[in-house]
């Protein structure tokens, strides 16, 4: 059976759909309908629709979205596209496409994604994490998603980062409330935030990658701190599920350093002798989130 996934973005909704071997047969991408919650369901419809036309239906629906179903109440939370949040958007879109759907956090589908058929295929445990405008992640094991008992399995974004030196306490701000989360200092913004407050230079992660690449002496000090803060963060989540790869997606994974840099500095702070954990690209890039959502069936 044909498996369509649907990855719903914060400014765009994309369509994917795949046959029984997985190979992609093609993709709808549409802007999401911001703040409409019917027209987010409608437009949803529309591009599952426009696959199973293309390439002839019908289809399994998965769909990765911001946030999670929350067990305890059966409505969307932590979902940054607020319209979703208090909704029952599992259900509500069953009906709206009239057949069973899938619906998994949009970085454990990413996860998914890259366990199956990417960078970590093969791979038993397998961390994925998200670098982007946010910080997220999830777990996959033995090519099944953990969800965890709140369905925040993964969620390392928000938890302090780790072995925290005096200027790093408590941190800055978090949306969440806290102060210090990982996201404030891994995130493509808190890099740009924090590197502004210590250097007084005000540059996007980007740029800042890329003038420590070709030497600038401030940029290569920011991207220092930068490795070190990520090799921390992973050290901890190793020592409790010890994947076997872990994943780098979003933005920020195309700054081809960290892939020597961070295993060359998490040892210091991981529980072990010899540490073989892979720590690879995502093969997939942009794509593994609504690929993963198809992978959902
Ligand atoms: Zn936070």
């Amino acid at each position: 059976m044909m498996r369509i996934g649907i990855d719903l973005g914060g400014t765009k909704i994309e369509g994917v759909a795949l046959d029984d071997e997985g190979n992609e047969l093609g993709r709808e991408r549409v802007a999401t309908p911001r703040g409409e919650y019917d027209g987010t369901i409608g437009t949803i419809a529309q591009v599952v629709a426009a696959l199973e036309q293309r390439f002839g239906g019908p289809a399994s629906v998965g769909i990765g979205i911001p946030g999670a179903i929350s067990p305890a109440t059966g409505v969307v939370k932590n979902a940054n596209s607020t319209w979703l949040n208090g909704r029952a958007f599992d259900r509500d879109l069953e009906r709206g496409l009239k057949r069973p759907i899938r619906l998994a956090n949009d970085a454990n589908c990413f996860a998914l994604s890259e366990a199956t058929d990417g960078a970590a295929a093969g791979s038993g445990v397998v961390f994925g994490v998200i670098l982007g405008t946010g910080v997220g992640g999830g777990i996959v094991i033995n090519s099944r998603i953990v969800e965890g008992a709140h369905r925040i399995a993964g969620e390392w974004g928000h938890n302090p980062l780790p072995a925290p030196y005096d200027d790093e306490r408590p941190g800055p701000a978090c949306y969440c409330g806290r102060r210090g989360c990982i996201e404030t200092f891994l995130s493509g913004p808190g890099w740009a935030d924090d590197t502004a407050r210590r250097t007084g230079r005000r540059a996007d992660a980007m740029s800042l990658a890329d003038a420590a690449v070709k030497g600038d002496a401030l940029a290569r000090e920011a991207l220092t701190r930068y490795v070190d803060r990520l090799a921390r963060s992973l050290a901890t989540v190793i020592n409790v599920i010890d994947p076997d790869a872990i994943v780098l997606g979003g933005g920020l994974s195309n700054i081809s350093a960290l892939y020597e840099e961070v295993p060359a500095r998490w040892g210091a702070y991981v529980f072990s002798d010899v540490i073989t954990t892979r720590l690879v690209r995502a093969a997939h890039g942009d794509s593994s989130g609504v690929r993963g959502a198809a992978w959902l069936w």
